[in-house]
């Protein structure tokens, strides 16, 4: 399982250097994935299929930004493991249209 924040894209700004590579996500689009050039650290998906939006890697933003947030989406439960026990409000089995 990973967390991750979505928001809009207009409103993000990435201070420093990244570097990205595509591949075809779940929809055919090809999705952007932007990581640290130094560690590898993945930092966000961008993806072709939803312009307005950017998924940020949760692990990236500080502790009192993960603190703060309020779950409420899960996505491809199709492949939830045995062992997942949280149940959020919106599950949706594949990614949502
Ligand atoms: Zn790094």
């Amino acid at each position: 399982m990973a967390l991750v924040v979505v928001v809009p894209k207009d409103k993000l700004t990435i201070n420093g250097t990244t570097k990205s590579y595509a591949k075809a996500g779940s929809s055919g689009k090809p999705v952007h994935r932007i990581f640290c050039p130094e560690c590898g650290s993945p930092i966000a998906h961008d993806p072709e299929a939803a312009p307005p939006i950017i998924a940020l890697k949760g692990g990236t933003l500080s502790e009192a930004d993960k603190k703060a947030l309020k779950p409420d989406t899960e996505i491809w439960t199709v492949g939830k493991l045995p062992f997942c026990s949280e149940h959020l409000a919106k599950p949706f089995e594949h990614m949502p249209e």
